[in-house]
């Protein structure tokens, strides 16, 4: 079992890029992020613990995500390895995840900050297919433009502090992996197709 870890600020197209790398590998995508939501529409304790959290765009704190992953790798998808989007996020989730699971490589997708915020503000979702779409470099077609939705944490104001949240308690974690020898880092400040290559040719 060996698992591939999609590392990057918010907004630097890990959801995207996950779609490929799924393509390519098989993988199932497991996005904390995604897991968090879904328990929060739910309405599950974990989900309601987290909000605040969320909300405020700070990380949830650790035993939390734990669980939430501990159970999902016990499901057989799980079973050949697995593409993490949005985890780990700290160094104590990336020392837990050593222990339970072999990582092979680390994707990191590198943007400015400069160009985050205007990444995340004009980011929309499709609910129904759960596509992401951006107004300005991946607009939806038409047809779905009534209907997509954009994430509450997706504000100008909570970017602030993802990205505060991301420079102190995340970014240390690609000291962790390059020490290790498996970073590879991507240029996120391309063409999406270009990103998208770019991550492929490390997969061949
Ligand atoms: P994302 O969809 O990955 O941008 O995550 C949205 C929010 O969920 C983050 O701003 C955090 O509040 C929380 N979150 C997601 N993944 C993690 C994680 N691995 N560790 C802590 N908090 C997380």
């Amino acid at each position: 079992m060996s698992s591939i870890v999609l590392f990057g600020p918010p907004g630097a197209g890990k959801g995207t890029q996950a779609t490929a790398i799924m393509e390519k590998t098989g993988l199932p995508q497991v996005s904390t992020g995604d897991m968090l939501r879904a328990a929060l529409s739910k309405g599950t304790e974990l989900g309601l613990e987290a909000k605040e959290y969320m909300e405020a765009g700070k990380l949830v704190p650790d035993e939390l995500i734990l669980l939430l992953i501990e159970e999902r790798l016990k499901e057989k998808d799980a079973e050949k390895g697995v593409l993490f989007d949005g985890f780990p996020r700290t160094i104590p989730q990336a020392e837990s995840l050593a222990k339970i699971t072999q990582v092979s490589m680390v994707i990191s997708i590198e943007v400015p900050d400069e160009n985050i915020v205007e990444r995340i503000v004009g980011r929309r979702m499709d609910p129904e297919t759960g596509e992401i779409y951006h107004v300005k470099f991946k607009p939806a077609p038409s047809e779905i433009q009534d209907r997509l939705i954009q994430r509450k944490d997706d504000t100008e104001e909570t970017v602030r502090s993802r990205l505060n949240a991301y420079h102190t308690q995340t970014a240390p974690l690609a000291g962790f992996y390059e020490e290790l020898g498996i970073l590879r880092r991507i240029d996120g400040n391309q063409d999406i197709v270009d990103v998208t290559n770019s991550i492929i040719d490390l997969l061949v």
